[in-house]
């Protein structure tokens, strides 16, 4: 797994920059189109059609992000900031086969929180730990 963790490695510099300029630019884009492919494009879609949501716990401040799928009004995934997503292709390309790093929702997230395009949504630890019994 060295070449993933290498690969982890550069994404997390980049996230860090667009952070820290609050901006993407196309060498950002280019840089991670190299990494994550076809699902770059499809998370920033999901990205620029406001599909990332972040819900903080009150009072624990503990969160997770909401992400739409492609069928936006029903179907939601729901990401941790650690490595885990609902979907399929998280279980099937990513922990089963090992062809990905992410699915596109983590790339989405991540992308979201780097550029400061989250939507933050505060619930109470108790609507919080409702979500999580329902994955
Ligand atoms: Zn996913």
């Amino acid at each position: 797994m060295a070449a993933a963790s290498a690969s982890t490695a550069v994404a997390d510099s980049i996230w860090r920059e667009i952070k820290s300029s609050r901006s993407v630019s196309d060498d950002h884009l280019a840089n991670l189109h190299l990494l994550f492919g076809d699902n770059l494009e499809s998370a920033t879609i999901i990205v620029d059609q406001g599909g990332v949501q972040k819900h903080t716990g009150n009072p624990s401040g503990r969160f997770i992000f909401k992400v739409v799928g492609k069928s936006k009004e029903t179907e939601k995934y729901i990401c941790f900031p650690g490595h885990f997503c609902t979907c399929h292709s998280f279980f099937y390309d990513v922990v089963s086969k090992g062809e990905r790093l992410f699915c596109k929702h983590q790339i989405a997230f991540k992308l979201a929180e780097a550029a400061g395009m989250c939507k933050e949504v505060s619930i109470t630890d108790e609507k919080l730990a409702e979500i999580l019994s329902e994955i």
